[in-house]
C-alpha cells in the first residue's frame, strides 16, 4: 500500500507519520474526499477534486498546489498502489503548530491520500438497506466536507446498534440526509431530494443522479420532505460515492415497497453502471 504524505510517497501506513499538534488530529481542521476508482480509472475525479478546493476555500485553508496538480497526484497514487477497483481517501488539515483555536501565524496544510480495494456493494445493491431515523444533531454547515464527523459518526454507530446500515437525519421532521449520504424519496412517480444548501453535503452521486434523471426524463424535484412523507414513500433511495444508489427497504420499523427495490430505483440504478462503463472508454 502506498500512502503519500505532502510530496512523499510512503510504502506503508507505518512509515507514514503525522504530528501530535497536527490541527486534523485535535481540532478536525481540515477537509477530506472520497473518491471511487474503478478499473483503475478515477471516477468523477473533477468534481471530487472541485468540491475539495471548495470546501478548503469555505475554511480558509488554502491548498499550496493547483486542482490539476493534485489530479496527477491521485493518478500517480492509483497507479503506483495498483489499483483496480476500490476508493481513494484523501485529506487536508491545517497543518501543525502549537495548540490554540485560532489559525496560528506560520503553518503549512499537511496532504494525506491512500487507496483501499474496495468491489462494488453487488449484495446489497441488488436486496437494498435497513435504515434508522434520528435527529440531526451536526453543525450548520454540513455543506463542507469537513474532518469533524463527529455527528455523523454517532448517527450511523446507532444505525450499527441496531443492524442498520444508515442512519436518516431530520431536523424538527424535515428529512436532511443520512450519516454519510444523500436521499431520495418517489411519491407519485415523481423524485424528490433535499435541496443543496448549508444542511447538507452536495454529493457528487447525487448531482449524477439529477443529471441523469433529467437526460432520462425522470421527473426529479430539489425540495424539503417531511419524516411523515418519507414514511410513505413508494420509493426511497440512498446515494453516495460507496454506495451509488442504494435502495432503502426498511426506516425503523416501517418496511418501504414490500421490502424490495423500486422500479425508478432500478432504473437509475441502470443509469449509473452505464456512466460508470462509459466512464471507462
Ligand atoms: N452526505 C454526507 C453527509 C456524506 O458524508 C456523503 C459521502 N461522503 C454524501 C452525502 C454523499 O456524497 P458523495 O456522493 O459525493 O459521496
Amino acid at each position: 500500500q502506498q500512502i503519500l504524505v505532502n510530496d512523499t510517497f510512503y510504502p506503508n501506513k507505518e512509515s507514514a507519520f503525522i504530528h501530535v499538534e497536527d490541527r486534523g488530529y485535535q481540532f478536525g481542521d481540515g477537509v477530506y474526499e472520497v473518491i471511487r476508482v474503478y478499473n483503475g480509472r478515477v471516477f468523477k475525479s473533477f468534481e471530487h477534486i472541485q468540491r475539495l478546493y471548495r470546501s478548503a476555500n469555505e475554511i480558509s485553508l488554502s491548498i499550496p498546489f493547483s486542482q490539476n496538480d493534485m489530479m496527477s497526484r491521485l493518478e500517480e497514487l492509483v497507479n503506483r498502489s495498483g489499483l483496480g477497483t476500490g476508493n481513494i481517501y484523501l485529506q487536508i488539515s491545517r497543518g501543525a503548530a502549537p495548540r490554540t483555536h485560532a489559525f496560528p501565524s506560520t503553518v503549512e496544510s499537511v496532504f494525506v491520500a491512500y487507496c483501499n480495494v474496495k468491489e462494488r456493494p453487488e449484495e446489497m445493491l441488488s436486496n437494498g438497506i435497513k435504515t434508522i431515523t434520528t435527529e440531526d444533531i451536526r453543525w450548520l454547515r454540513c455543506d463542507i466536507k469537513s474532518l469533524n464527523l463527529l455527528g455523523a459518526v454517532l448517527a450511523n454507530q446507532q444505525a450499527h446498534a441496531s443492524d442498520c446500515y444508515e442512519a436518516i437525519l431530520h431536523r424538527d421532521g424535515i428529512v436532511t440526509e443520512c450519516s454519510a449520504s444523500n436521499l431520495f424519496i418517489v411519491k407519485e412517480g415523481t423524485i424528490f431530494t433535499h435541496p443543496a444548501n448549508f444542511f447538507i453535503l452536495n454529493g457528487i452521486t447525487r448531482q449524477l443522479i439529477l443529471e441523469l434523471a433529467v437526460k432520462n426524463g425522470i421527473k426529479i424535484i430539489e425540495r424539503p420532505f417531511t419524516l411523515e412523507e418519507l414514511f410513505n414513500a413508494e420509493e426511497v433511495f440512498a446515494s453516495s460515492t460507496t454506495i451509488e444508489v442504494m435502495p432503502v427497504i426498511q426506516i425503523d420499523n416501517t418496511i418501504i415497497g414490500k421490502g424490495k427495490p423500486g422500479q425508478l430505483t432500478k432504473k437509475l440504478q441502470e443509469l449509473f453502471s452505464q456512466a460508470i462503463s462509459s466512464s471507462l472508454y
